[in-house]
């Protein structure tokens, strides 16, 4: 049997898809994936025979993955990103006990935190958590501990889902934790669309940050206490002692 290809498509672009990445989808005879983004598959994989299904059917996707992958047809199923950060690659493997006989490939991508952080300058050079305010699978007291886990521990925090048409106010809620121990000057970044077309990139403060209406498409970066901007970009230091004359 075939091993099924669980790839990481990086933010957007076919210039940040990796090798590796692209080498799989070459050999694959099938793609699924989440309709967005099997529309932004490079048009020379469009050819393929290629499966959608709806957000919110993920379950449903992974077990069609199986399902064909049985038939003898060399699989891949693509998330944005990378596959294993909140990506399917850990349903896969949950639902793949019930196919012992398939073994599973996770190919890795770049990361929203990755490909944000390069275009914001380096705001995740130094220690940094990543935490996502998606309450859909995890509780809201969950996120709540771990915001504030991680002002109490200084990280840079990079927030992942900040919005959704549900969860218009969530980013609002979290900046509030985030104030109850980091100083509303705080600088901060978010970036929206990166890697597609219609990027945008902001920094402001964290207080400014608790007013700001950002879309589903969006990553925001919360400094840490060292954080500093340098020529319009966001700089974590990692400690160097830099001597200017
Ligand atoms: N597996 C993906 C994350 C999926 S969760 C990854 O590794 O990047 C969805 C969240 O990721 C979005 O709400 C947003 O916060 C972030 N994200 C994913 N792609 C993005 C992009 N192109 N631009 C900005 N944020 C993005």
């Amino acid at each position: 049997m075939n091993p099924i290809y669980i790839i990481g498509m990086g933010p957007g672009k076919e210039e940040m898809v990796t090798g590796e990445a692209l080498c799989a989808l070459e050999q694959a005879d099938v793609i699924v994936g989440y309709t967005v983004y099997l529309n932004l598959l490079p048009a020379r994989f469009q050819g393929k025979e290629l499966l959608s299904t709806p957000m919110r059917q993920e379950k449903e996707r992974c077990e069609r993955c199986f399902r064909e992958a049985g038939k003898g047809k060399r699989v891949a199923l693509i998330c944005s990103g990378d596959a294993g950060i909140y990506g399917m690659a850990s349903l896969m493997y949950e639902i793949g006990k019930d196919y012992p006989d398939i073994e599973l490939m996770v190919i890795p991508g770049i990361t929203a935190a990755s490909s944000g952080a390069a275009v914001l300058g380096a705001p995740i050079n130094h220690d940094f958590c990543v935490i996502s305010l998606s309450d859909l699978l995890t509780p809201w007291e969950t996120i709540e501990r771990r915001l504030r886990a991680a002002a109490e521990g200084d990280f840079v925090i990079v927030l992942y889902n900040p919005s959704s048409h549900k969860r218009k106010d969530y980013l609002k809620r979290a900046c509030d934790i985030l104030l109850c121990s980091i100083d509303g000057a705080r600088v901060c970044g978010y970036v929206e669309n990166i890697g597609r077309e219609g990027t945008k990139a902001e920094i402001c403060t964290l207080t400014e940050l608790r007013e700001r209406e950002v879309n589903m498409f969006t990553t925001v970066f919360i400094g840490n206490a060292g954080t500093e901007i340098i020529d319009g970009k966001l700089v974590t230091k990692r400690g160097y002692h830099v001597n200017r004359t």
